[in-house]
């Protein structure tokens, strides 16, 4: 992309110093409060902070003294709440510092009151009816544990959003409680094995995957602008079969880009370090290190917007759909997921001694439970009418939950459920003692590409969610349900006189009843979807089909046992995804009969006119027209008629599907009736 239309590079200007220098510049992190709070206002809040426990009155008003000066000295000139409504995008309304004094002068204010909490106009939000429109008010409160930061002369303050009756309006509400959960819920087993631990976290690395469009060819494409995606095309000649794109070389206009978003990137002390080139031609990926989920999905929301804004200053448009463009690969973004102690201990990572190891497995066996129950909960979580492009195609995780071990922790597995001893590999050598439990003496390396939940030696990597997702959803969910099974660990051998042999009886049981959800295999071959439904695995390939399982009853009562939602929650959330399903795939059914009525229509009867002209030319100057533009015209002629014909076909079936009452079939209409009715458009086209 470098010499193509005439755009060089853009000249970033590279902040002085190192990366360290900036780091974190543009937040009002926990270390710079030292300098701008009392030494017993910081402690208190830094306790808040450590216990994720929201900030109390008595020291906000401090606080927002302290934030306050900060931000002016930064620039800030006005200040917002950022918060995550159920767009799936990020909130902020902003407002101006300024407030009259008693003189009626103008000046700088902002207080305690405005920090902690405000009254945002909910009603333009979409809540899944959970709010009348008349009852508009919403509340949005600071979640200390995610610091404020500046962007441009705004200082903003990650809230969390909440109705006037106190029911979440947003996706980070309830990822706190899901969070609290599994921290309450790990601690209990942790203690069970070491009683010096007191916190657990949850910790996420997210691999943001996307494509750069040159700003002018997007702006040719009406269906990339409206939907995200081309809706009409064919493949290039050349796109990514000689795989000379992936790990490629990075041309200077987008390493341009990357710098740029890199910088800011940093000074939002955002820790992203991985760039590179993707499958795709024109589709790059960036990472970070891993960091506690909250923050880690707060970063990836705030990176998504810095792209799109350094994109711009150079020309691009970056473009998040999860297919863009058909006959390429699409863009996903993996969730590389843990859970740690505040003794430094991943949970997830094979341990040197034996009752290190049992915890570790007692960990996995967990995860495997929680993952096999609630398949289709996860599933739900990450279905959109855009990630239903990617998943199931043969680039992409299928529709098919399972999770891939590796050969070494799969022994592991069966050993415990054969109770017979682990037969070492000769690559690897693992002991599995019959009394003691087993003793990894490798990291487990293992890759399975094609699996959509894979252990890879120390985490989980969840590669479902699609790139363009809040990740607050997939999450939540994930750690709602692995507390639930470590909930039942803990309930199940607490107490127990021999608690090492009630541990591997309890992982047994549980290992065998669910080594269902276990797959090495190639997820991508034609034998898995039959062994799967062999095996009683959902198989939920439409979002229609994947959304009902939301609001099943295992759903609704784990999220209330764990108080994550409520049923009214959970309920509202499903009606959200429902109708943000059906809206998607309206707009793109009516770009469809749109382009192929006012342009694609005019152009055909244009060239087929031009045919016809060069025919009865030829014929009037008394030579036989030849046989290949007589061929031509009839076959133009009839894809006339089948555009016209079609996107009159499709317009009704929008009507049809658009009037449907119900949320679900009007879903389900747009998925099996509006879908294919497009696909005919797209074909005559
Ligand atoms: P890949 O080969 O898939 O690119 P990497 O090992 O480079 O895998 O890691 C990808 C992401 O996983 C990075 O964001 C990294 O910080 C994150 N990661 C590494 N260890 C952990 C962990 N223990 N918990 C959560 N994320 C982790
Ligand atoms: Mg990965």
């Amino acid at each position: 992309m470098d010499e193509a239309f005439g755009k060089k590079a853009v000249q970033v200007d590279y902040p002085s110093g190192r990366v360290s220098d900036y780091f974190g510049q543009s937040v009002f992190s926990l270390e710079k409060m030292k300098s701008y709070l009392s030494k017993t206002t910081f402690k208190t809040l830094s306790a808040a902070v450590e216990a994720g426990a929201p900030l109390t009155h008595d020291i906000a008003e401090e606080v927002a003294q302290g934030m306050k000066q900060w931000a002016i000295e930064m620039g800030a000139t006005h200040y917002t709440h950022w918060f995550q409504p159920l767009t799936g995008g990020t909130a902020e309304k902003h407002d101006a510092f300024a407030e009259f004094n008693s003189d009626k002068q103008l000046i700088e204010e902002f207080s305690g009151k405005l920090l902690v909490q405000q009254e945002p106009d909910a009603s333009s939000f979409p809540s899944g009816g959970i709010r009348n429109t008349f009852e508009a008010r919403g509340y949005t409160a600071w979640d200390p544990a995610s610091p404020a930061f500046v962007v441009g002369d705004t200082l903003c303050i990650p809230t969390i959003f909440i109705s006037y009756t106190g029911e979440a309006l947003d996706y980070k509400a309830p990822l706190l409680k899901a969070l609290a959960a599994v921290d309450k819920n790990a601690v209990k087993v942790c203690n069970l094995f070491d009683e010096k631990v007191t916190k657990v976290f949850s910790y996420l690395g997210w691999e943001q995957e996307y494509f750069l469009v040159d700003g002018s060819l997007w702006a040719g494409r009406p269906d990339l602008m409206l939907t995200g995606r081309t809706l009409m095309g064919h493949d290039s000649a050349k796109n990514q079969q000689l795989e000379d794109h992936y790990f490629g070389h990075v041309p200077s206009r987008v390493l341009a880009f990357m710098t740029e978003l890199e910088v800011e990137a940093h000074k939002l002390g955002i820790p992203v370090k991985t760039r590179h080139n993707e499958v795709a031609p024109n589709q790059y990926e960036l990472a970070p290190i891993y960091e506690e989920t909250n923050l880690a999905v707060d970063h990836n929301l705030l990176v998504m917007s810095v792209m799109r804004r350094v994109a711009r200053r150079h020309g691009f448009r970056v473009v998040l759909h999860e297919k863009p463009f058909k006959g390429i690969n699409g863009s996903g973004k993996h969730c590389n997921w843990s859970l740690g102690t505040d003794t430094g201990v991943n949970l997830l990572a094979p341990a040197k001694d034996a009752v290190g190891n049992l915890q570790f497995v007692t960990f996995v066996a967990n995860v495997l439970k929680a993952v096999h129950t609630h398949n289709g909960l996860l599933k739900a979580s990450i279905s959109s009418a855009t990630n239903a492009h990617r998943l199931g195609a043969n680039e992409a995780p299928p529709a098919i939950i399972s999770i891939f071990l590796g050969d070494e922790l799969e022994g592991v597995v069966r050993a415990i459920i054969d109770g017979s001893k682990h037969k070492a590999s000769d690559a690897v050598k693992m002991e599995l003692g019959a009394a003691v439990l087993p003793t990894f003496i490798k990291d487990n390396p293992d890759r399975n590409r094609t699996s959509p939940f894979a252990f890879t030696g120390n985490k989980f990597e969840f590669r479902m969610p699609g790139s363009e997702v809040n990740l607050s959803d997939a999450n939540m969910v994930l750690n709602t349900i692995v507390a639930k099974a470590l909930s039942d660990f803990s309930d199940a051998v607490e107490g127990k006189k021999d608690f090492e042999k009630a541990t591997r009886s309890y992982m047994k049981k549980v290992l065998t009843d669910h080594q269902r959800i276990i797959f090495n295999g190639d997820n991508y071959s034609e034998e898995w979807p039959k062994e799967a439904a062999r095996r009683g695995l959902l198989n939920l390939k439409s979002t229609p089909e994947a959304l009902p399982q939301y609001v099943a009853e295992e759903s609704i009562e784990v999220f209330n046992e764990f108080r994550v939602l409520s049923r009214a929650e959970v309920e509202s959330r499903y009606e959200v995804k429902l109708d943000h399903y059906s809206k998607k795939i309206n707009i793109e059914g009516l770009t469809t009969a749109r382009l192929a009525r006012r342009n694609y229509l005019p152009a055909i009867i244009e060239f087929s006119t031009a045919v016809a002209n060069s025919i009865e030319a030829k014929e009037d100057a008394g030579v036989e027209a030849p046989r290949a533009e007589k061929d031509l015209l009839k076959k133009l002629n009839a894809c006339i008629d089948a555009i016209y014909e079609g996107a009159a076909l499709l317009e009704e079936e929008i009507q049809g599907a658009a009037a449907t009452v119900d949320s679900l079939e009007k879903a389900q209409a747009f998925c099996t009736r509006v879908l294919p009715a497009m696909q005919n458009v797209r074909e005559a086209v």
